[in-house]
């Protein structure tokens, strides 16, 4: 049954918005059939990550960064690995077959897709509630895989780009004209990066619920502990701009969304992080240390410094 030009049923919506014909050579059967079929010859990187409306996002945030964005959090998932993004697969709940709106979301999605060379193989489209739900699908050597678990006493600490941003913007994430509110709606994969630190970081995560909620997750699976000297962090010109540095610190500690990476690497690595950022063109700073004990510890300027209260948890 054909739905109305601009009231597309399930098919026409996949067949016009979302399937774009034979993929990559590792697909042997991609969109259109009971369940896609890939080829693997690595060790495979699996990653699922839900975005709900009014909860993960504003209720009228942009079609286009949603594509972007709901993709972007789990390629920084395949990131904090060390590995490839190779394919994906998207369950999407809208609450009505509004064309304009599929296409700028499949726009955003695509742009992304295509500039890390993801193929798009299977999926699932409902009517309800707004709800992006995308799995990655990546392939990593064994002896490049990143993990949370491998940090120890003595390793330096560093995150790549910068921190607080996008939970500053936030509030302006519709204003495509605003630089902190296009790094909440478009935030960067650190995929590039991820790839460089295989085989020379000791362990890593995502920042994705504020880096000390998320490095104290090394912490605890590395059995150790961390000290952050707080004047260290890389905070944006933008922030800067903005917030007092106590606000910017706040938000660069306990704001989530960076989507930047958290790594552990040993002393002798220095220069070979340094490698690894110029050859990413990423940047990478040395906040702290990893040391013996439990937990996550901020010093500003060498003092004690109490981080505000820290990460966002769902339940
Ligand atoms: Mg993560």
């Amino acid at each position: 049954v054909a739905g109305a030009p601009d009231r597309p049923n399930e098919f026409e919506i996949i067949a016009r918005y979302f399937d774009r014909g034979a993929g990559a050579a590792d697909v042997v059967v991609g969109i259109g059939d009971d369940a896609a079929v890939i080829d693997v010859r690595e060790p495979l990187v699996v990653a699922t990550d839900t975005l709900v409306a009014g909860v993960h996002f504003p209720d009228d945030f942009a079609a286009d960064a949603l594509g972007y964005r709901a993709l972007a959090v789990n390629l920084s998932d395949l990131a904090a690995m060390g590995a490839r993004p190779r394919w994906c697969t998207l369950a999407l709940t809208v609450p009505a077959a509004d064309a304009g709106w599929l296409a700028e979301f499949a726009g955003g999605l695509f742009r992304l897709a295509d500039e890390l060379s993801v193929t798009l193989i299977g999926g699932d489209l409902t009517r309800g509630p707004l709800t992006v739900t995308i799995q990655i699908l990546g392939t990593v050597a064994a002896d490049r895989l990143l993990t949370r678990g491998g940090g120890r006493p003595g390793d330096d600490v560093y995150v790549t780009g910068t921190l607080g941003d996008a939970a500053a913007g936030l509030p302006v994430s519709r204003d495509a004209e605003d630089v902190l509110g296009r790094r909440f709606a478009y935030p960067t994969p650190r995929v590039a990066a991820g790839l460089a630190l295989g085989g020379l970081a000791s362990a890593a995560i995502d920042v994705s619920d504020g880096l000390v909620a998320d490095l104290g997750h090394v912490c605890e699976q590395s059995g150790c502990a961390a000290e952050i000297d707080v004047e260290r962090l890389p905070l944006s010109e933008a922030l800067l701009a903005r917030f007092d540095a106590d606000a910017a610190y706040a938000a660069a500690l306990a704001g989530g969304d960076d989507y930047e990476l958290c790594f552990a690497a040993p002393p002798g690595a220095a220069a070979a992080v340094a490698a690894a950022a110029r050859a990413s063109a990423t940047p990478m700073t040395r906040i702290g240390s990893l040391v013996a004990g439990t937990g996550v510890r901020c010093r500003l300027r060498g003092r004690r410094y109490l981080p505000p209260a820290t990460g966002y948890r769902h339940f």
